[in-house]
């Protein structure tokens, strides 16, 4: 069964891969922030979901669009059975900024260079959607007991916290008994820090830097020496929380001041300076002891805190079924030892394991320069994938071997 399922997948090849250009090709950028994304209605990755939606098709699923915002649509296939269990793969469509200048080639060229596929989004995470469709086709007609189910989700980009992609689905009453997010590379990540992010802003009181009150400091305050002042405050502060699974050993939270910005002339004392702060959690640090401690820090200053994003730092037990099955078949296809891992950075997998879904943070083709200029996937390794993706839905879902 197994030289069947990697027979349709070698077969399929070059059609993989060029659907994998096409999606690189319809651009899909999402420069927002993660608390106003959500809100808008314009259509950023519509054009990849109706490709995705098209692909589907053709390959002879019943696709749907299910979409919060209407110009958003999420898109949702279903390979039902009659029995149990049930496996969701899940990915996003949209991407960062380009920053078009620094590229070798169009960003949006997908262009192919040897092993390499590159533009913006086929890393990250275009070449995994291409794979899982192209999984669910080489396991269409098999006889096994459980579900697949296919996500293509709007909206992960700003901060994996939207209300419209796929926490919107949960939502709407996906049942599933595990998970399989497709974010890059080929290690399988089960674990990831949260995140905390917020702007301070800092009020001063504006006056002539050559005046003798403020040369006396009888007037005016400056809002950026006091946000800089913060700034180093927060990169010190410690933050503990409750005990960490054995997985997150040697790591801890971190709080990092990213951009500041402040004053209106070389002359005037600033009179208001705005701090972003990027603070990634570790498991058992609430949103209550995070704000806890940021409001203790910042309490005797002058200044307003305005939250961007909270998302709850996420686990699944290495014991669980598809973390086993999953290592199995990437040792099996990649002819090599698999890590086991977690991570610094987040993706939509908490919303499944907040809801006890046992879920794979991350595993996907390799590549290089996510969201840097000049991102590409590997072509073989696309490929492998795929396969790994296929063989693991049908063994997850009951199929015999
Ligand atoms: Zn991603």
């Amino acid at each position: 069964m197994i030289a069947q399922i990697m027979n349709s997948i070698d077969k399929d090849k070059k059609e993989l891969i060029k659907f994998t250009q096409k999606l690189v090709q319809t651009p899909s950028t999402n420069p927002y922030l993660p608390n106003e994304s959500w809100k808008i209605n314009e259509p950023i990755e519509r054009q990849v979901a109706e490709s995705i939606y098209d692909k589907l098709k053709e390959f002879g699923f019943s696709p749907k669009f299910v979409s919060a915002l209407s110009n958003r649509p999420n898109v949702i296939c279903k390979l039902k059975r009659r029995g149990k269990p049930t496996l969701i793969f899940n990915g996003h469509m949209d991407t960062v900024v380009a920053n078009e200048k620094n590229w070798k080639f169009n960003p949006f060229s997908g262009k192919i260079v040897g092993n390499r596929l590159f533009g913006r989004g086929a890393y990250d995470m275009k070449v995994s959607l291409a794979c899982m469709v192209f999984a669910l086709k080489a396991i269409a007609d098999l006889d096994f007991p459980g579900n697949v189910i296919f996500t293509a989700v709007v909206d992960e980009e700003p901060g994996a916290c939207s209300e419209i992609g796929t926490k919107y689905l949960l939502k709407k009453g996906l049942k599933v008994d595990a998970c399989i997010v497709g974010e890059p590379k080929t290690k399988i990540i089960i674990g990831q820090k949260g995140g905390y992010r917020f702007k301070l802003i800092v009020k001063g009181k504006a006056v002539h830097t050559g005046s003798s009150k403020w040369e006396k400091r009888t007037k005016g305050v400056n809002a950026i020496t006091k946000a800089a002042k913060v700034a180093l405050s927060l990169e010190k502060l410690k933050i503990r929380g409750k005990t960490s699974p054995p997985m997150f050993r040697g790591m801890k939270t971190v709080i990092t001041p990213t951009i500041i910005r402040g004053g209106s002339a070389i002359n005037i004392v600033p009179d208001e300076c705005e701090l972003f702060v990027d603070v990634r959690l570790m498991p058992g640090v609430t949103k209550r002891k995070i704000k806890g401690e940021i409001q203790k820090l910042v309490k005797k200053l002058n200044a307003r805190i305005e939250e961007l994003l909270f998302v709850p730092s996420a686990f699944t037990n290495p014991s669980e079924k598809i973390v086993e099955i999953l290592k199995k078949n990437a040792e099996f296809i990649l002819k090599r030892k698999v890590e086991i891992g977690v991570t610094g950075g987040w993706s939509d997998a908490h919303f499944f394991i907040k809801r006890g879904v046992p879920t794979i943070c991350g595993f996907g083709p390799d590549g290089e320069n996510l969201h840097a200029p000049n991102e590409f996937v590997y072509i073989n390794s696309m490929i492998q994938v795929a396969k790994i993706y296929a063989i693991t839905a049908y063994e997850f879902c009951g199929g015999t071997l």
